[in-house]
């Protein structure tokens, strides 16, 4: 009885996601699922990345349990921002992203990133209606995320491994063992080495999403 009672609670949003999926590339909008545990730059790869690929182009919804700061930083990139705030709840799911499109004008825009809940686990299960999946892991995490959480890893169309810039004070952390992981977990999704703090890297990223906007 419990297993039934899970499924549909993942039927009915796999539902919603399906219909917020037609109604963003009805309007021409690549959306861009972006997760990964706190603290790993999600917020500001997203303050770096909207001014190069045009503000009035981008909107953002950001999923946090409480506050609206994520909303009030990337606010100064792009006013189509709005903030979910789940309470309790540690991954966003398809109604709640229903209801963030509701609230913004998405005439003319062609990218709505979506910033989950900081969280390494239960965001992979929840299709929200993105077009692509997105999932950042910084060096200061360590070296062996990857191989503890792989199913957020399997489930990324993308691989961002963020705050390299930091790598020359970070004693032991080896780069390989990372690759290692994800070649054996997600041998399908790019790489991308970034470090939003000075701009290194951010260049083969934009051209990912503008390549998978075209497509
Ligand atoms: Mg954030
Ligand atoms: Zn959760």
């Amino acid at each position: 009885m419990k297993i039934n009672v899970v499924e549909s609670v993942l039927k009915a949003n796999d539902a919603v996601a399906a219909e917020n999926r037609r109604r963003l590339s009805a309007a021409g909008v690549l959306a861009v699922n972006v997760m990964s545990a706190p603290g790993s730059g999600k917020t500001l790869l997203l303050e770096r990345t909207i001014p190069r690929l045009a503000p009035e182009r981008c909107a953002v919804l950001v999923g946090d349990l409480q506050t609206t700061r994520d909303a009030e930083r990337l606010g100064s990139a792009t006013p189509l921002v709005t903030q979910i705030n789940t309470g309790t709840g540690c991954h966003l799911t398809a109604p709640q992203v229903t209801a963030g499109l509701d609230s913004l004008a998405l005439d003319g825009v062609r990218y709505l990133f979506i910033e989950n809940v900081g969280n390494m686990v239960c965001p992979a299960g929840f299709d929200l209606g993105e077009h692509r999946r997105v999932v950042l892991v910084s060096v200061t995490e360590g070296d062996d995320k990857v191989a503890k959480y792989p199913t957020l890893f399997q489930v990324a169309d993308a691989i961002l491994l963020t705050k390299v810039d930091l790598l020359g004070v970070l004693d032991g952390y080896r780069r390989e063992r990372v690759y290692e992981d994800i070649s054996r977990i997600n041998s399908r999704a790019p790489v991308f080495e970034v470090a939003a703090r000075t701009g290194q890297g951010l260049d083969p990223w934009l051209a990912w999403l503008q390549a998978q906007r075209s497509a």
